[in-house]
């Protein structure tokens, strides 16, 4: 009997209005039907929307400590509940079962931090310019929040929004992305159990363009929090633009690893091999391009390529893989379509570049690591997202050259270098204008109290996770509290 999933709205596991279900398949095998889920309209996210807009006002006016409470619950059930949760994450998304674990320990790591910020939401005191004056400031909540997450990270991602919106006192609606919706009602799931108010945390799966595109077009949202790609954010911010909707993106990557002659190599390459073709290079962080001093540039090479013949690439589930399958055949199609782009602009291909359709493969979309080597920095291949195991090695001469190829791409995530040269290393971290960046580690790997974000096509000037990702779902109000008794005008308007 496979399960129907349902939509969340106002405490209740409801239908969609119409009825209608979408089926979501296992990537590694999709005679694996994992469930059937609400394919929703606008009518269900206009009610989802109401009833987070009803719930607003309680949900604000509940301490913060108190808010921090449901989420240090939360934490606590999905702890219980990881081992289940990633199994069920790398049934539907494909990712190894060590990576869905640390999915969903993300998620547990962001509740926690963001539970104790409750107690914390720090605002300022300073000096007021006239006597017997008071200055302050102080967050407030905002009020409903759009979520929109990708297929990647489908618990981490949504976490990294949700909990912080809950803890500055704002109301939820999530659409995740339609590959990966049990592990967003797993995620809702455990905010329920935790006794969240009805209302404060709503769920409606379905398509992009339906349920997506009516949460960024309601009126009652005064936050869309997107991540996804640069494509589907530029539409986001389009729409959100003429009513000066608060927005924040988090958008797609073009990430190097810089590869200096002093580098310990076989390092280098442990970082390579994790950083390109960890979650099949399906991160918005993947290391994508590795720009080599061309001294190593054919020992690196080598290495690299023996590496990654050897990776066991299967069904995540089983204990000895390494990498598991592309998300499903439209991503396929599209990274098999960059190879060959790759192919026709002069990359050689040095390993791999085929679909794997046989025997084990054969229900499942796999594509083999594939690296170019002989890439040139202005090439497709080495300028926009693949998003697939694909990794593009291009040579330098120094580390003035790193860095300027390293740059010049449209997107800003992540970065990182491998030197043993600390001066060398403080210039790179210096240089790069990337959001991220590493020494002697690939470009993955973020920790959840430190900002995550990108500049450039990558983001739009937020960052999420630690601190800063309050600021995406609060606004700053400044207090003056004048005690003196008399009408003190400001300085500005003194006129001396
Ligand atoms: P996507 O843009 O196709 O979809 C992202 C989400 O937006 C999905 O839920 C989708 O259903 C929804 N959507 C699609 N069309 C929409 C529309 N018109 N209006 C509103 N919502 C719409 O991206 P994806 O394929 O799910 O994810 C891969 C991309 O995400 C990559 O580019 C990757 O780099 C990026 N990503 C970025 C980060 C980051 O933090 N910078 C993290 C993870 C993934």
């Amino acid at each position: 009997m496979v399960p129907s999933y349902k939509n969340f709205i106002a405490g209740q596991w409801v239908d969609a209005v119409s009825h209608a279900r979408f089926e979501n398949r296992n990537p590694a095998d999709t005679r694996d039907l994992v469930g059937f889920f609400a394919d929703s309209s606008a009518e269900d996210v206009g009610r989802a929307v109401r009833a987070a807009a009803q719930a607003f006002p309680a949900w604000r006016a509940c301490p913060a400590p108190l808010r921090g409470e449901f989420l240090y619950r939360t934490g606590e059930i999905l702890k219980q509940r990881k081992e289940q949760i990633a199994r069920d994450m790398t049934r539907e998304m494909g990712k190894i079962l060590l990576e869905a674990r640390g999915d969903v320990q993300e998620a547990i790591d962001m509740a926690f931090w963001m539970a104790g910020e409750g107690r914390r939401l720090y605002g300022k005191t300073t000096p007021s310019e006239l006597p017997n004056k008071f200055n302050m400031s102080v967050r407030m909540p905002v009020g409903v929040c759009g979520i929109i997450t990708p297929w990647n990270f489908p618990m981490a991602i949504p976490s990294w929004k949700i909990f912080p919106a809950l803890i500055c006192g704002d109301t939820c609606v999530l659409k995740p992305a339609t590959d990966t919706p049990l592990s967003a009602i797993n995620f809702i799931k455990a905010l329920e159990d935790a006794g969240v108010p009805p209302g404060v945390v709503n769920l409606i799966t379905g398509k992009g363009a339906d349920v997506g595109a009516a949460l960024v077009d309601h009126d009652q949202v005064q936050i869309v929090s997107f991540t996804g790609s640069t494509a589907t954010g530029r539409e986001v911010a389009t729409k959100c633009a003429p009513s000066f909707k608060k927005h924040n993106l988090e958008m797609g990557g073009k990430n190097v690893i810089m590869i200096l002659d002093d580098a310990e190599l076989n390092l280098a390459v442990d970082g390579a091999v994790w950083g390109a073709f960890g979650t099949s290079g399906q991160r918005c962080t993947a290391s994508s391009r590795m720009v080599v001093h061309k001294k190593v540039y054919r020992e690196f090479l080598k290495e690299f390529a023996r590496r990654a013949r050897n990776l066991s690439v299967g069904n995540g589930m089983k204990p000895r893989t390494e990498m598991g399958p592309i998300i499903n055949q439209k991503q396929k199609d599209s990274i098999l379509n960059w190879i060959d782009i790759g192919k026709k602009e002069g990359a050689t291909i040095y390993l791999g570049g085929r679909p794997l359709e046989k025997g084990n493969y054969r229900h499942g979309f796999f594509i083999e690591p594939t690296i170019f080597s002989d890439v040139h920095p202005q090439m497709q291949i080495a300028q926009e997202e693949i998003f697939g195991p694909v990794a593009n090695v291009l040579s330098c001469s120094s580390l003035e050259e790193a860095i300027e190829i390293a740059n010049g791409v449209r997107y800003g995530l992540s970065a990182s270098i491998y030197t043993r040269d600390v001066n060398r290393a403080f210039v790179a971290v210096r240089e790069m204008y990337t959001g991220i960046f590493y020494v002697n580690s690939p470009t993955i790997g973020a920790e959840i109290h430190l900002p995550f974000g990108g500049t450039k096509n990558t983001g739009n000037g937020h960052r999420e996770a630690a601190e800063a990702t309050l600021d995406v779902f609060s606004e700053w109000k400044a207090i003056y509290i004048d005690y003196s008794g008399r009408l003190q005008r400001a300085q500005i308007d003194v006129g001396e």
